[in-house]
């Protein structure tokens, strides 16, 4: 299981589904640098070692990896793995070569590690898309697993930038799943269409003034090709920049958020 390591509810989640799972458990904790981008958080990333390590050993793991920058990018590395269009929208766009780290990375650890399963979160529902992209367009031998977002009481999806957060971002931050539960009511309602409730999460958004939308999406889940009708599986997702932290979060339509 590849982590940028700051463990938290949601990583833990993922290890318990893990560790239930798999005889054998290897979690990663690498801040890869090449997923970010110039002026991004890389630098001030949290990290804590020790309280990483604690976690992994509290739940199980059986190896904590936790590799320099010079042992996944050798010398003169300078392959890079591009996920193609599904990579370029959304967080994509946002961020540009963000996916191509992220591929990149995941692609090393795969081969450093040659896991049997992965496990990712929904919480980066575009990252699923690219991981499960990558594994089918490169034939890798290993089965991607996507398991729920853990939340907050109030709904925001647990996330290690969430403590950048002061406290009126903080209770404003919880409009991004209130937006994703609107949305998800309309949609049980009958409602499928895409502009309709792209709508529905955007009047929820306002209830967060200190968060400037960066985009709202309701997208093929598979090729994350916006919908104009909502008539095959489909993923929500939001980005919202508030000062201090840029959230995003995201929903499977229909109800497809679960363990696969
Ligand atoms: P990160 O350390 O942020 O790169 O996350 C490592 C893995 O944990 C990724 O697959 C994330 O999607 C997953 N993850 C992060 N936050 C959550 C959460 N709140 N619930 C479930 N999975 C999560």
């Amino acid at each position: 299981m590849p982590t940028m390591g700051a463990l938290h509810a949601g990583h833990r989640s993922l290890l318990r589904t893990a560790r239930a799972d798999a005889p054998s458990l290897v979690a990663s904790v690498f801040v890869n640098p090449r997923q970010f981008g110039a002026g991004e958080d890389f630098e001030r990333y949290p990290r804590d070692e020790q309280a990483d390590l604690e976690l992994l050993r509290d739940e199980g793991v059986d190896l904590a990896f936790l590799p320099s920058a010079d042992a996944i990018y050798p010398l003169r590395a300078e392959t890079r793995v591009d996920p193609g269009s599904v990579g370029r929208v959304l967080e994509g766009a946002a961020r540009p070569g963000h996916f191509v780290g992220v591929a990149t990375v995941v692609t090393v650890l795969f081969g450093l590690v040659a896991p049997t399963r992965a496990y990712f979160g929904q919480k980066d529902g575009q990252q699923a898309v690219v991981i499960r992209r990558v594994v089918r367009d490169l034939a890798l031998p290993v089965e991607i697993r996507v398991l729920p977002t853990v939340r907050e009481p109030d709904g925001l999806a647990v996330s290690s930038r969430n403590r950048y957060l002061n406290p009126e971002e903080r209770r404003q931050a919880a409009a991004l799943s209130r937006a994703l539960s609107a949305m998800a009511d309309a949609y049980s309602r009958g409602e499928r269409d895409a502009d309709a409730l792209r709508s529905t999460m955007r009047g929820t958004l306002r209830e967060a003034p200190l968060g400037e939308v960066d985009y709202v999406s309701l997208a093929d889940a598979e090729t994350l090709e916006e919908l104009v009708t909502v008539e095959r599986p489909a993923l929500a997702s939001l980005a919202v920049r508030f000062p201090s932290a840029r959230l995003i979060d995201c929903m499977p339509l229909p109800d497809t958020e679960r363990a696969s």
